[in-house]
C-alpha cells in the first residue's frame, strides 16, 4: 500500500512570493555585447541590479524555433554559441547556471491551450546568455527557456505568455530576448538607421505606451513596413510574450533603445 503523503508532487505549484516579479524585454543585437563594454551591456547591467532578486528565470529566446513548444528540462543547460564568425572569446563563454526542471514542469501544467514539451537536448543560446552574462553575471540562479513554435500565429504566442502570469508571484523572473525591428540583410556597418527601422521601432514604442496591444500583434497589417522591419518574426515575438505579461497597474521603463547595424533596433524595457 502506498502511502499518499510519500509521493513526490509532480507538478509543483511553487510557493507565492510578496513580490510581484517585474517581466523584462531586452533587444539582444550581436552576441558581442556579451563581452563589449558599450551603451547597452551597461543598461542590462543596471537593470539586472535594479530588480528584485528571483528565484529562478524564464528566457523566451528569439534563437530557439522547435515544431511545438518546448521547455528545458535539464539539470545543467549548456551554453550554447549559435553564431558564426566572431572572435574567439566568445566561444570560450560560459554560462553555467543550473537548470531547474521544477520550474519546466510547472510551466507545462500552466499552460493549457499549447501543449509544451519537455527538452533535455538544448540549453542556453546566446539570446539567453549574452544577456544574462550581463544581468546576472554570477550564473547562480536557474534558468530555463521556452521555445518559440515556428508554426504558431503571433496572436496565439501572446495568448501563451498570458498563461505564465502566475509565475510572476511565484519569484520567477520571465526575460523576453530578442530585437523589435532586426533584418539582417539589410543590415550595414555605419550606425546610420534606416527611416523606416526608426519609424517602425518608435510606432511599436508608442503602442506599447498606449496599451494598444492588439496593433503590435497584428503588425502584418501595416504592409511593407512590418516587411522592412520584420522579415521573419522570431526577433518580434519574445515582445509579444512580455507584453501579455503586463498588467494594468504596472510600470513601463524603457532602459535602452537606439539602432545598430541600421536595422537592429536595440529597444529594450521593463513592465512592473
Ligand atoms: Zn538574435
Amino acid at each position: 500500500m502506498v502511502d499518499q503523503n510519500t509521493i513526490p508532487t509532480i507538478n509543483p505549484v511553487l510557493p507565492e512570493t510578496p513580490i510581484k516579479m517585474p517581466v523584462v524585454f531586452v533587444g539582444h543585437g550581436s552576441p558581442m555585447n556579451a563581452v563589449e563594454d558599450n551603451e547597452f551591456s551597461r543598461a542590462w547591467i543596471e537593470v539586472g541590479q535594479s530588480l528584485p532578486r528571483p528565484k529562478a528565470i524564464l528566457c523566451i529566446s528569439a534563437h530557439w524555433q522547435t515544431a511545438a513548444t518546448q521547455a528545458t528540462a535539464m539539470e545543467k543547460p549548456k551554453t550554447i554559441y549559435d553564431f558564426y564568425g566572431f572572435p574567439r572569446p566568445l566561444y570560450q563563454m560560459q554560462y553555467p547556471a543550473p537548470g531547474s526542471p521544477g520550474l519546466a514542469r510547472r510551466v507545462q501544467e500552466l499552460v493549457q491551450k499549447t501543449r509544451v514539451g519537455l527538452d533535455n537536448d538544448w540549453g542556453l543560446d546566446h539570446g539567453t546568455w549574452s544577456v544574462l552574462n550581463r544581468m546576472f553575471p554570477g550564473a547562480d540562479l536557474p534558468v530555463i527557456q521556452l521555445s518559440l513554435d515556428y508554426g504558431m500565429e503571433p496572436a496565439a504566442h501572446y495568448e501563451l505568455g498570458k498563461e505564465l502570469k502566475p509565475l510572476r508571484k511565484e519569484g520567477v523572473l520571465i526575460l523576453g530576448s530578442g530585437n523589435i525591428v532586426h533584418n539582417l540583410g539589410l543590415a550595414r556597418w555605419e550606425d546610420q538607421a534606416y527611416d523606416w527601422a526608426i519609424e517602425f521601432d518608435e510606432r511599436i514604442a508608442q503602442l506599447i505606451r498606449s496599451g494598444d496591444h492588439a496593433s503590435i500583434v497584428h503588425y502584418e497589417k501595416w504592409g511593407n513596413l512590418a516587411r522592412l522591419a520584420i522579415p521573419t518574426n522570431e526577433h518580434y515575438l519574445p515582445m509579444l510574450y512580455i507584453l501579455a505579461l503586463k498588467d494594468g497597474e504596472d510600470e513601463l521603463n524603457f532602459f535602452a533603445e537606439g539602432v545598430s547595424l541600421g536595422s537592429i533596433s536595440m529597444r529594450s524595457f521593463r513592465v512592473g
